[in-house]
């Protein structure tokens, strides 16, 4: 009985090595690392109310999750892309399969949004200098505000609004569509992002419902304008 047994462990692991090893050995020599979920740059609750607790958990912990983890099986299947900086896969998303341009610019956008709030009372205001563009360009801050809530809200469907320098290095606030954004080769107004406001129903649907405008209006709470200030200083 002992030498049986021997013998279908020994038979057992026979038949289970060469897997193993096969698939060691498939492994790239210098795999890239996989892109990682961000932490957010403060407590889920710190937005409240503008922005639930539970609305940001989810959203953070599961959408933009998703976004990651979906950019991360397209990439380990397809060694073109392995390797790729994020930034290099936005800017060419119209020439990679939709599967990357989504989730890439899902991660990309997600990233950049929780970066551009912070809790209230410790937003800040605009430099002098884009407070100065802001009015050259909309003529007041409550004009800009309107005109970005206004984008926010005609965008049809799941999209972001968007505040950017554009490519003559004026303001500008356009729309994306589902997870693109300004950056990418397939933008109908490309330039550099300064904020981005998400308008996909998971953003806002938990605490204002149906009410995208509400969230918008409410949402000028929670901008880090110290952050903004500086995106706009770097763009120059
Ligand atoms: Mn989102």
């Amino acid at each position: 009985m002992k030498y049986r047994l021997l013998v279908t462990l020994a038979a057992a692991v026979a038949l289970i090595a060469p897997s193993a090893v096969a698939t060691h050995a498939a492994a790239p020599a210098h795999a890239a690392p996989a892109f990682e979920l961000p932490p957010l740059p403060y407590a889920p609750s710190a937005l409240e109310p503008v922005i639930d607790t539970e609305t940001m958990t989810l959203h953070h912990n599961k959408h933009h999750r998703a976004y990651v983890d979906a950019l991360n099986t397209a990439v380990a299947a397809d060694p073109a892309l392995q390797g790729r900086a994020l930034e290099d896969l936005v800017v060419t998303a119209g020439t990679l399969p939709t599967v990357v341009r989504n989730n890439a610019g899902g991660h990309w956008n997600h990233s950049f949004f929780w970066t551009t709030m912070t809790p209230a009372g410790q937003t800040g205001a605009a430099s002098p200098e884009l407070q100065a563009a802001i009015e050259r360009q909309f003529g007041s801050m409550e004009a800009f505000q309107a005109a970005f809530n206004d984008a926010g809200t005609k965008r049809f469907g799941s999209g972001w609004a968007w505040l950017i320098v554009d490519g003559s290095g004026e303001l500008a606030i356009t729309s994306t569509p589902n997870q693109d954004n300004p950056l990418m080769d397939v933008a109908e107004v490309k330039g550099t992002p300064l904020m981005g406001n998400d308008v996909w129903e998971h953003a806002y649907y938990l605490k204002h419902q149906n009410r995208r405008a509400d969230y918008l209006n409410a949402w000028w709470q929670v901008v880090d304008w110290n952050t903004v200030s500086q995106r706009y200083a770097d763009a120059q």
